[in-house]
């Protein structure tokens, strides 16, 4: 199957392979038919499955072909997303699928004052993308009018939930024109989420592509047992040894990621660090430095790395072990996207070792010791001190885990 067959036009055949895509993902090749038919959508899918294109496409080919309707450039399409990063990320692929149709895109998010963003609103838009809060405020300001929305997705909805953005999606869709094709993403489907599609999709097809434990599969992943100290310098090793060009780093804390990144300059490593305490300018040109390989590493906290999609990206290493099994999953998918191979590496300490055997459970796979490294863990087997102190380390953790996704209904701005 390739793109030929889905019945797209020229211009999107030309932007595909401008970008050298050949063969649709299998979500694509599920959603994009639907979408063109005019069906509401229920996409069960994650990040890292072509997900973007998979509606970003049908929606534009829609758009461009009855072009005609909208001379005043209203705005007939809108994205909602969780995150600014996410936000960014949709609306560079709507950019670069309509590339060769004068449709145009726009995207706001939080974080930054508005008032730029406001001003190419002004230019007119065929497609906005947006985060929550930002386009709430905008349409209270009477700046932003969602009335002629005629395609509405709304993406990754079980981690809109998560972040406290409820209130928020559902006085949104309330302003929508009742007439409209929605489609609806989300890489989970718990009872609230479920509940959430059944009020906004109407007569829905359902599509759905890998659970969030086969993303697992496509990754090579390997533990390096150290002590909590030797951490830093196995990290510096790996990266030299394995003469990494281009590494994602997971780090718990905030405080941590600033350290580690510290710590890496200072072993004439290119490094910066990305969390939610950095202004967003700062953290888009860090990106970008990270993507168009100014930076080797990019030191990040799991918010901050949320949906953070850097092409052809080889290498995750987790300087903690998630007490989250999921949270391992996001992470070590951050690579082996579309296909391509990847390798993770977590840095595994005594206290962790629980937490490693939950993730193995939930992989349904043992992942593989790399031995033989000049930094070996001093205690193999979890003394009964270690073992407490892991207990105490689980409940602290699971605390703060919660406490954060309590936090995190204000994160948006
Ligand atoms: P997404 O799930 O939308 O975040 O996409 C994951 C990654 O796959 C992104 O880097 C996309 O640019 C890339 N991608 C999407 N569709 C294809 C395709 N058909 N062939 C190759 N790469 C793709």
């Amino acid at each position: 199957m390739n793109f030929k067959h889905l019945g797209l036009i020229d211009p999107i055949l030309q932007a595909l392979s401008d970008k050298s895509y050949t063969d649709p993902t299998p979500i694509q090749i599920q959603a994009i038919p639907v979408v063109l038919e005019g069906k509401d959508l229920l996409g069960i899918a994650q990040t890292g499955t072509g997900k973007t294109a998979a509606f970003a496409i049908p929606i534009i080919q829609r758009l461009e072909n009855d072009k005609h309707v909208n001379r005043n450039r209203k705005i007939r399409s809108l994205v909602i997303t969780p995150t600014r990063e996410l936000a960014i990320q949709i609306h560079e692929n709507f950019k670069a699928y309509s590339k060769h149709t004068d449709l145009k895109s726009n995207v706001i998010f939080g974080g930054v004052k508005q008032g730029s963003q406001v001003n190419r609103l002004k230019a007119g838009t065929d497609i906005l993308v947006a985060t929550p809060g930002r386009l709430l405020d905008l349409m209270n300001q009477k700046l932003v009018s969602i009335q002629n929305i005629e395609y509405f997705v709304l993406d990754e909805a079980d981690r809109m939930l998560d972040m406290g953005f409820i209130h928020d999606i559902k006085k949104i869709i309330q302003q929508l024109p009742i007439e409209r094709q929605t489609l609806f993403f989300s890489a989970t489907m718990p009872e609230n989420i479920v509940e959430l599609s059944r009020k906004i999709l109407k007569n829905p097809v359902r599509v759905e592509v890998s659970p969030v434990s086969t993303a697992a599969e496509t990754v090579q992943q390997f533990i390096c047992h150290t002590n909590k100290d030797l951490k830093k310098e196995l990290l510096v090793h790996l990266i030299k040894e394995r003469n990494i060009k281009q590494v994602l780093i997971f780090e718990r804390t905030k405080h941590g990621a600033d350290k580690i990144a510290r710590f890496l300059i200072k072993q004439k490593i290119k490094a910066a660090a990305i969390h939610g305490d950095k202004a967003q300018n700062h953290r888009q040109k860090v990106l970008d430095q990270f993507k168009n390989g100014e930076l080797t590493a990019l030191v990040a906290t799991d918010i901050a790395a949320r949906g953070i999609d850097i092409d052809r990206l080889q290498y995750v290493i987790n300087l903690d072990i998630p007490n989250i099994s999921e949270t391992y999953v996001h992470r070590i998918g951050r690579v082996g996207r579309a296909g391509e191979t990847g390798t993770a590496i977590s840095i595994a300490e005594p206290e962790e070792k629980g937490f490693l055997k939950d993730i193995e459970k939930l992989i349904n796979k043992k992942i593989e010791v790399l031995e033989g490294h000049p930094f070996p863990q001093t205690d193999k087997v979890m003394t009964k001190e270690e073992k407490k102190a892991f207990e105490a380390e689980k409940q602290r953790r699971k605390k703060e885990f919660f406490e954060n996704r309590k936090k995190s209904g204000n994160f948006r701005r």
